[in-house]
């Protein structure tokens, strides 16, 4: 921020070679830590012929195997005894939480009381980033459940002094705004996109509320849905990137990429195709290390961890906000990704084609696709729809044309295929509430591959 506010300075603008220094000496303290204190690692290391000693620096890192959501799941009851990732006493652990990931397995996870003051400060660092102040009142929107995002941004909101009002949804009756006057809400995009309508069609006024930043996360976007949504509340919207695996990434008033709090996790990107990491600005998959001070005790860790989202390094110099922790782009899930002709494509390649600012005068913004089989044998098909908004006819042909115009900008490698007949992109136009997702319960799967297997 240019105003030169930080929640720890000292460390969010150390110089890299400081910082490097300091992310080695928390390598070789977690690494000895979690050989000391967990069974799955003790394993692991004498498994793989690693003697954890020799793990000095977090380039030796790279050379461990990379642990996956599957690998935690195959460690904990019903399939082993005991949960062999737990790294302290039962007596020390404070919190049980759990992380559902896509296999519907939820994958237990433990916290220390040390471990909650770190995830604090990584959000606390993150809201001061956004210009977050003690003057503020925010509304979590995030769910206070066996996540550990609202939670922990709660005990942020303490440390940095701002008020806090513990919603855990986003379907709140509007006086909650006009009474109580917060000054920001965390939520995730389209249910702030739906909040902002529905203040519209109550005839609340931006004069009778005051919010002035919204924070989104839970959920990968495209820039343009976040441009639409900041459009539509007149305000800054940050990302802010959280998992109870304990990423916990954000950006900053630049908006200049999601800043990692280095000296908390280790980020390495990999790419699973070549079986290797690879080097900024490449994109790959985040594998996060959990990083603790020397003497720091946690419930439970993470070395080289999948998380299944995949991202790129933008920068580890410094930020114009005075931040020297290194940048990655805004992640997409793994689990949204589709290959159609050889070509990766995300939900949020479809997203960014919806809300091209010429479609946004008819559309809500919400929107689903599905991929199918053609007729012919090689043949596909993607259907996208997308919700118009009640208020006036919808415009079809200009907004069909704009979407297949910006997907297929987006994916170049499609362009030959679609012209050739052997991709078709049917774009529906739906009435109000008429999408397949509103009908599903729990989070709304936008992008269903329907293929059947060749
Ligand atoms: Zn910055």
């Amino acid at each position: 921020m240019s105003n030169g506010q930080y929640f720890s300075r000292e460390i969010e603008t150390l110089e890299r070679s400081d910082l490097d220094a300091l992310i080695d000496e928390r390598v070789r303290y977690t690494v000895a830590y979690a050989a000391g204190h967990s069974p799955f690692y003790r394993h692991w290391f004498r498994e793989n012929n690693i003697d954890p000693g020799e793990i000095r620096a977090h380039e030796d890192l790279r050379e461990l195997p990379v642990i996956s959501g599957r690998t935690i799941r195959e460690h904990q009851p019903p399939v082993t005894p005991a949960f062999e990732f737990l790294s302290t006493r039962w007596e020390d652990i404070f919190s049980i939480q759990e992380t559902s990931g896509t296999s519907g397995t939820p994958k237990g996870f433990f916290l220390t009381w040390d471990d909650w003051k770190r995830y604090a400060e990584k959000y606390a660092r993150s809201f001061v980033s956004q210009g977050f102040g003690p003057e503020d009142r925010i509304v979590v929107c995030a769910s206070y459940g066996m996540n550990v995002g609202a939670n922990t941004m709660t005990l942020a909101a303490q440390r940095i002094g701002m008020g806090i009002i513990p919603l855990g949804r986003c379907s709140f009756d509007s006086r909650i705004l006009k009474n109580y006057r917060p000054t920001a809400i965390v939520g995730s995009v389209f249910k702030l996109l739906r909040l902002g309508r529905r203040l519209k069609a109550e005839g609340t006024k931006p004069a009778d509320i005051a919010i002035d930043k919204l924070v989104a996360g839970g959920e990968s976007f495209a820039d343009e849905s976040r441009q639409y949504l900041a459009s539509q509340w007149d305000c800054p919207v940050y990302n802010t990137y959280g998992s109870t695996e304990g990423t916990m990434c954000g950006e900053c008033t630049e908006l200049a990429g999601l800043h990692v709090p280095e000296d908390m996790v280790h980020l390495d990107v990999y790419d699973p195709q070549m079986q290797g990491f690879i080097r900024d600005g490449e994109c790959g998959r985040a594998v996060l290390t959990t990083l603790l001070p020397p003497g720091g005790k946690s419930g439970m860790l993470l070395l080289n961890y999948d998380t299944e989202d995949t991202t790129v390094v933008v920068s580890r110099g410094r930020c114009r906000c005075g931040r020297t922790h290194m940048r990655i782009y805004n992640p997409q899930r793994e689990a949204e990704t589709a290959w159609i002709f050889n070509n990766s494509m995300n939900r949020v390649d479809i997203e960014s084609a919806v809300f091209q600012p010429g479609n946004m005068d008819y559309l809500s913004g919400e929107y689903e696709a599905f991929i199918g089989d053609g007729e012919v044998s090689g043949e596909v098909v993607l259907r996208i729809s997308v919700e118009c908004l009640d208020e006036g006819p919808c415009n079809r042909r200009p907004v069909e044309d704009t979407v297949i115009e910006h997907f297929l900008k987006k994916k170049p490698g499609l362009v030959g295929r679609y012209h050739d007949g052997s991709l078709k992109i049917v774009v529906t136009l739906k009435k109000p509430g008429e999408l397949e997702l509103f009908k599903m319960k729990g989070r709304p799967k936008r992008l269903a591959d329907l293929r059947v297997p060749a």
